[in-house]
């Protein structure tokens, strides 16, 4: 049975002590109300990663990084490698979030190598898709997710598609308080499914961890839980607040 998991995206928020807080909110509510077969996902500022990833794991949940670079080593100021994510003991690291496709210029192709990389040191991608408004208004969304996916993950071997989660965000719904629909997220979803089983097989597109991401809140995770194909949710401004952040992962 393929895993759900609800993962948080702090982005760029929170300081040192702000982020320690959080992390001991998140493990005290845990500690009395711990959601069965959930896989629970903190990506916190790299800055914070070891801080987080010793946190989580003591607390029976789970670190990852917000990007990371598509080199292995090397004179790339400012850039955080593989390597580095996994030695902190983060196990998981967002790749093409729309944040870093819209303002710093990250294209399928560079996206497809990021998660080659992630991939080779043993991390999770969780590979980012999704259309903007006027694609949906004019009626591309299925084009343009389908095209995200097969650019980023079609390249991978049947081996590495399996150590994949697939994050849809329709651009439109991220934090502008708009969610896409559940029938809409489910949909999605499911042609997603498709466009994995036409490629990697049926076993292995039932095997693939689909989360939605785009406004999801405490007040309608679950209703965007319930559906078949969607298997939890990439939570951003709801992820900085612990209460809202464990109820979400409460709901399913
Ligand atoms: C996100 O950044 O991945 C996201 C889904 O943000 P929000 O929940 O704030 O819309």
């Amino acid at each position: 049975m393929r895993k759900k998991i609800v993962a948080g995206n702090w982005k760029m928020n929170k300081t040192f002590n702000e982020a320690e807080d959080l992390l001991f909110d998140i493990a005290d509510l845990l500690k009395n109300n711990r959601p069965a077969d959930v896989e629970i996902l903190v990506c916190p500022p790299a800055i914070y990663l070891e801080l987080s990833a010793d946190i989580a794991h003591e607390n029976g949940f789970s670190c990852g990084a917000q990007n990371l670079s598509q080199h292995e080593a090397g004179a790339f100021t400012g850039e955080i490698s593989a390597a580095m994510i996994a030695s902190t003991g983060a196990k998981y690291v967002i790749v093409g979030h729309s944040e870093r496709r819209t303002y710093f210029g990250e294209d399928d192709v560079l996206l497809a190598a990021k998660v080659s990389q992630a991939l080779k040191h043993e991390l999770v991608p969780v590979y980012c898709c999704g259309e903007v408004l006027a694609e949906r208004e004019a009626e591309k969304h299925f084009t343009v997710v389908g095209e995200q996916i097969q650019k980023a993950l079609f390249h991978l071997t049947a081996e590495e598609f399996s150590r994949v989660v697939i994050a849809y965000e329709p651009v439109w719904a991220i934090g502008t308080g708009r969610t896409a629909s559940p029938a809409q997220a489910q949909e999605m979803h499911a042609f997603i499914r498709k466009v994995l089983a036409d490629k990697f097989g049926q076993a292995a597109a039932e095997e693939t961890t689909i989360l939605y991401g785009g406004s999801c809140n405490a007040a309608n995770a679950a209703e965007l839980f319930a559906n078949p194909d969607v298997d939890g949710g990439l939570i951003g401004g709801a992820s900085l607040k612990a209460e809202d952040f464990v109820k979400i992962a409460s709901s399913f």
